[in-house]
């Protein structure tokens, strides 16, 4: 990839790079909910720059970019979309551009309130990592057997709730339920495992109708970008009530995703072969290229009584036995439709040393061993007060983007 010079004073190093120019949805005091793009430290007003003539000759109307969500401006289509974008990419490298003498299309972040991306239609989530799927097989199946017979033929997946995918920085409050203690009847309180789990999500570009199914070689047309994805899981809740259907009040309590939504343009820098699949799979899974992405991921604690937060976990998206074209394919091989805005996850995604693991069940091997925090102190599960930060980022041969964070804090239960 040539390298780009822009002659706007970005950090060095930054997440928001001239490579990255994501979009999201934010709103200011003095304006409206409406679509931008992150550069630095600072949000391109994109109500602004088109009235400035930049995306002339696009047909981006109005109405799709002072919106409260992205979903209208996502259906416009990755030719339109893709050019937005690379249009700004263009303007912030040409030093005759209007930009630079329009600072009004300029927001800081620090001002601006950032809102759902997306209205999510629906939400699903895979559990595509082989060495997750091993450790909890492990812990709550057979140490021998830890792989259910199907989990190597089918991404295994589940239907979620859309409802409470909530934004980065909105704090949630530790959900109740049924407990069932080793011994004894089930009990109703608040849960006593609160955990993580450390996924990203893709979000659906391209919608299809009842019956159609997406082929493996079809799937990235249909895929418009990617978040961080923090799907909170009780696994006290989640232990009791999960055999045989699935995940339930569990997980369904809330997700939350970091507000930028990275476009699959921007990550096409970073496409990595995915692990080697055997037994083969299926016709309608096998897929041609590069189809995984190298994505650092990191996860940390911040506990109420540290002054630092401390990192937990560092893993990867590489590692995903199954990749994003493989589970849309199978998401849709039955016929069932998908629409803009879809919410995909990935599943924790752990790597194969235990300072990778994505969730605290797997970091704290079921509660049996302490994770230290940088203050003394140590979670097997999360506490009241411990907020929760997930990062991402890509870098290769000098080329650095990244997904910003997503971050939201545990409360008490509520009374
Ligand atoms: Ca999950």
């Amino acid at each position: 990839m040539t390298t780009l010079n822009s002659w706007l004073d970005i950090p060095g190093h930054h997440d928001f790079s001239i490579y990255n120019l994501p979009f999201g949805v934010f709103s200011t005091s003095d304006t409206s909910t409406r679509v931008g793009i992150a550069i630095g430290d600072q949000i391109i007003d994109l109500v602004e720059a088109s009235a400035l003539g930049i995306f002339d000759g696009l047909s981006v109307p109005k109405s799709v970019l002072e919106n409260e969500f992205l979903n209208d401006f996502i259906a416009l289509g990755k030719p339109v979309t893709n050019e937005v974008r690379t249009r700004i990419q263009q303007h912030l490298c040409d030093e005759h551009s209007p930009l630079r003498n329009a600072p009004e299309i300029f927001i800081n972040q620090a001002m601006a309130t950032m809102h759902l991306p997306v209205k999510v239609g629906d939400y699903t989530d895979f559990y595509s990592s082989i060495e997750h799927a091993t450790n909890v097989g492990k812990m709550f199946r057979d140490p021998e057997n830890a792989l259910l017979p199907n989990w190597k033929h089918l991404p295994v997946g589940y239907h979620g709730r859309a409802s409470s995918v909530i934004i980065s920085g909105e704090d949630i409050h530790r959900p109740k339920g049924q407990i069932k203690p080793v011994e004894g009847s089930p009990e109703f309180g608040a849960s006593q495992r609160m955990d993580f789990e450390l996924e990203m999500a893709f979000i659906i570009g391209k919608s299809t109708s009842l019956g159609t199914s997406i082929s493996t070689a079809e799937a990235e047309d249909h895929i418009f970008g990617m978040v961080l994805f923090n799907d909170w899981s009780a696994r006290d809740i989640q232990k009791w009530e999960y055999v045989p259907l699935g995940p339930f009040l569990g997980k369904s309590f809330a997700s939350s995703i970091s507000p930028w939504v990275v476009t699959m343009e921007a990550l096409e820098p970073f496409r990595v072969p995915g692990p080697a699949q055997d037994p083969a799979v299926l016709p309608y899974l096998a897929y041609e290229g590069n189809k995984n992405y190298d994505i650092s991921l990191d996860v940390f604690i911040h506990s109420e009584s540290s002054e630092k937060e401390s990192l937990v976990s560092a893993s990867n998206f590489r590692h995903m036995y199954w990749n994003m074209v493989q589970q849309l394919a199978h998401h849709t091989v039955n016929g069932c439709n998908v629409n803009i805005g879809d919410m995909m996850a990935s599943g924790t995604i752990s790597g194969k040393s235990p300072d990778s693991y994505g969730s605290m069940l797997e970091l704290s091997w079921a509660g049996s061993k302490p994770v230290p925090l940088n203050n003394g102190e140590e979670r097997k599960f999360l506490q009241d007060g411990d907020t929760v930060i997930m990062k991402g980022h890509c870098e290769s041969n000098g080329i650095r983007l990244g997904f910003g964070e997503v971050r939201s804090k545990l409360l008490p239960a509520l009374p």
